[in-house]
């Protein structure tokens, strides 16, 4: 397999990628596994959606793991996840895909929905990364993704917890990407329109096709195919992007 010379050179490439019980999280993982990476997924809890991903990797003939923790609960991350590396060593890439939404004009929006999101969304990004980085600079090669949304570049009514902590991760990874480009380590943002998953109800789809120049939802595997793009060889001198899979929304 294509990854085993890349291996050889700097020990296993394997991908943690949090939220990959469903969803754009479970189809990068089934995408990224099926290019030859070790995947480790997460969700906050065992579930048999999660249960589903890890069998489906199995069944590829994957190498993968399941860890589970909430991107909200800073202990639990850095004990998840320090436990993990000590004992199978750094992660060559990383995914930051776990998120969610709740909707609604600032006027009515509850102060818990506000900081929900702001909590999971940006603060998943310094509660997951920052037991990791070490580990990863040593080993001088690697690749962070971090999905943020075209909410988070154009800013979206109903929206103004999840495309400020959207636009957050833009800030973050560019800056991130400036403090890890001379350990090889790339960083990239991929910036979703409207995808067909749980997050997307009904009424949305109705309410945002006519805004898609494409006229239709974007499917998982769209997404994941520019994930596995980014996580190769042929990436390595793209940093600091920020790319729509959005059917032209704006
Ligand atoms: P889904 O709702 O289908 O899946 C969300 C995933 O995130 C699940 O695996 C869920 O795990 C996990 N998750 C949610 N909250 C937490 C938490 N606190 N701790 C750990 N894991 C958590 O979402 P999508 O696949 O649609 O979205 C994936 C990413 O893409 C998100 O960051 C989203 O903002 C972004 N995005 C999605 C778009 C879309 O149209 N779908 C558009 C633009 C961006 P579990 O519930 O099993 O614990």
């Amino acid at each position: 397999m294509r990854q085993r010379k890349a291996e050889a050179e700097t020990g296993p490439r394997r991908v943690l990628i949090t939220g990959a019980t469903r969803g754009i999280g479970r189809a990068m993982a089934l995408r990224i596994a099926r290019e030859g990476y070790e995947v480790v997924i997460t969700g906050r809890k065992p579930s048999p959606q999660a249960d589903e991903v890890l069998k489906a990797l199995e069944d590829m003939g994957a190498k993968a793991h399941a860890l589970y923790f909430d991107v909200t609960d800073r202990a639990a991350a850095q004990t998840a996840l320090t436990e993990f590396t000590a004992e199978q060593g750094p992660f060559w890439g990383v995914i930051l895909n776990a998120g969610i939404n709740r909707d609604g004009p600032l006027a009515g929006m509850s102060e818990e929905d506000w900081d929900l999101v702001l909590e999971t969304d940006l603060g998943g990004f310094y509660n997951v990364l920052k037991p990791l980085i070490l580990p990863m600079a040593r080993r001088r090669s690697g690749r962070i993704i971090v999905m943020s949304s075209v909410s988070g570049i154009t800013g979206t009514r109903g929206q103004t917890n999840y495309s400020a902590a959207k636009a957050g991760l833009i800030g973050a990874a560019k800056a991130l990407s400036a403090e890890l480009a001379s350990r090889g380590i790339t960083v990239n943002v991929i910036a979703p329109g409207v995808i067909d998953t749980d997050m997307v109800t009904a009424e949305d789809r109705e309410r945002i096709l006519p805004y898609v120049p494409m006229r239709r939802l974007g499917k998982p595997e769209e997404v994941a195919g520019l994930a596995a793009f980014l996580l190769s060889d042929e990436a390595g001198y793209i940093t600091r992007a920020v790319i729509p899979v959005s059917g032209g929304i704006f």
